[in-house]
């Protein structure tokens, strides 16, 4: 019967249309559901966890963020690797702790490393996949043109190569040695020092304008906010408009070009093809006071390795993959993004060795998944080892810490002083105690023994500066002459 009806469709010369339309048909619909998924990468700069509406913020409207939130689910253990600019970044962009991979602290506008040519990042694993690529914002993982994000596998650059507060006009002698603040098109100089106020929107601008021109995908959008890193500066619309001051003006006007990078989405009929991640480097810049956010229930924030400093907000949507209107409690850190992300796409891992695991029956929500690390390490300055989390569990390493001491931060975008805080070998249970207040290190000798266990193996692969140990496996930055 079926042959019958096939010879009689090739003898017929009126069937062939139809025949060529269902192969099409089906060759189309086998191609979209092999398509891998759009990548939208939102990374803010010193967002703190507590700044937006889904996470607690009282005085900061993020309706777009939470819409976010309600279609998708919100990750409330999620950890960047340092608490640090171009340190996060690094970890985030490779899936490697960035001591891994030589790059330490925030990189200064005359420094001549970055991150080195040779690393991939998840914008070079997911180019051999079709993907087309962009960063729209900050870079912070090297100056010298040859280190700018066009050398590592994004198509687009427009932003600062840097932080926005590494220009001679900002108050602070040391920086008055700095050269004007470049905004860079590719891997050219196109403004000295533009105006800040004006930097949210035009990043947004080119994220609405790449999604349209890419709309065929797949694409990678990486659009990493300058804001609210200080100095602080909202655009005309924004200005004033909060009731939480500049700060909160800066971090409304984030929501609105996240609310415009969803609706880009939407209009291009994208919403089901495209994982989108809200999230930030690092936690608030507590000594800037008024202009800078909160940590939330966490202690401390930027610069340190307490909670504040290293849980940031996330929020993942991916609608019909990841559970809508949930709240995730399980650990994961920013390590984890590229293998996960170069999971879905079909994309092969880099052949350098990298510490992310793919964690995506985590964020599938699958029931009784778990985090697939024995443990999360967590590194600052020069390859400092701080501290280690494990399960519920988190041990200090002895250290000096900042703080204000209960003291409130600046005003009016100047910083506060910090002091120096002793922090001895110390264990908290963040379930029971979050904010980290009562070292329990006395009463639970096998858990001091088991995470000092785990942080030997890991120095013996990344090293410890503390204790002058080279780790076996860390790499040498990117350097120009
Ligand atoms: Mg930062």
């Amino acid at each position: 019967m079926v042959s019958r009806f096939w010879r009689e469709c090739l003898r017929s010369r009126r069937w062939l249309p139809l025949l060529l339309a269902a192969i099409a048909w089906t060759a189309t619909t086998q191609a979209k559901e092999q398509r891998p998924p759009n990548v939208v990468l939102i990374y803010c700069d010193d967002l703190g966890w507590g700044d937006l509406g889904c996470f607690g913020a009282k005085n900061i409207r993020t309706p777009n963020i939470d819409k976010l939130a309600r279609q998708g689910t919100r990750f409330t253990s999620f950890y960047v690797a340092q608490a640090v600019c171009s340190a996060s970044r690094a970890a985030l962009l490779t899936g490697c702790y960035a001591n891994r991979v030589g790059i330490h602290g925030a990189l200064g506008p005359k420094q001549k490393i970055g991150l080195h040519p040779e690393e991939m990042t998840l914008a070079e694993v997911l180019k051999p996949r079709g993907y087309a690529t962009a960063i729209f914002g900050k870079w912070h993982l090297g100056r010298p043109p040859e280190l700018l994000p066009t050398r590592q596998g994004f198509d687009e650059y427009f932003g600062l190569p840097y932080s926005n507060d590494m220009w001679p006009q900002n108050g602070n002698a040391a920086k008055g040695t700095y050269p004007p603040l470049p905004l860079i098109e590719g891997d050219r100089v196109i403004e000295e020092t533009p105006d800040q106020s004006q930097l949210t929107r035009r990043y947004t601008e080119r994220a609405v304008s790449f999604i349209r021109r890419n709309a065929a995908g797949p694409f990678f959008l990486y659009l990493a906010h300058s804001m609210p890193h200080v100095p602080l500066f909202a655009g005309s619309r924004f200005a004033g408009r909060s009731r939480q001051g500049l700060y909160g003006d800066v971090i409304e006007e984030i929501d609105g070009s996240v609310g415009e990078v969803l609706n880009a989405l939407k209009q291009s009929g994208l919403e089901k093809d495209t994982l989108v991640i809200f999230t930030s480097d690092n936690g608030p810049w507590l000594s800037y006071g008024e202009h800078g956010g909160s940590a939330g229930p966490f202690r401390e924030g930027k610069g340190t390795s307490f909670e504040g400093g290293i849980r940031v907000p996330c929020v993942m949507r991916w609608p019909g993959h990841i559970p809508r209107g949930r709240t995730n409690d399980t650990p994961l850190m920013t390590i984890d993004v590229l293998p996960t992300v170069a999971g879905l796409a079909g994309a092969p891992l880099p052949s350098r060795k990298i510490d992310g695991l793919d964690v995506w029956p985590i964020l599938r929500g699958d029931r009784g998944a778990t985090n697939p690390h024995s443990a999360y390490f967590i590194y600052y300055n020069q390859g400092d080892l701080l501290a280690v989390r494990s399960g519920d569990w988190k041990l200090f390493f002895p250290h000096t810490s900042q703080t204000l001491a209960g003291r409130p931060g600046g005003t009016n975008g100047m910083a506060g002083r910090y002091q120096q805080l002793p922090v001895g070998l110390e264990l908290y249970h963040l379930k029971r105690d979050p904010a980290e207040r009562v070292n329990v290190i006395a009463q639970h000798p096998e858990v001091r023994d088991r995470l000092m266990a785990l942080a030997e193996a890991a120095r013996v692969e990344l090293g410890d500066k503390r204790l002058q140990r080279i780790g076996t496996g860390v790499r040498e930055p990117g350097r120009v002459e």
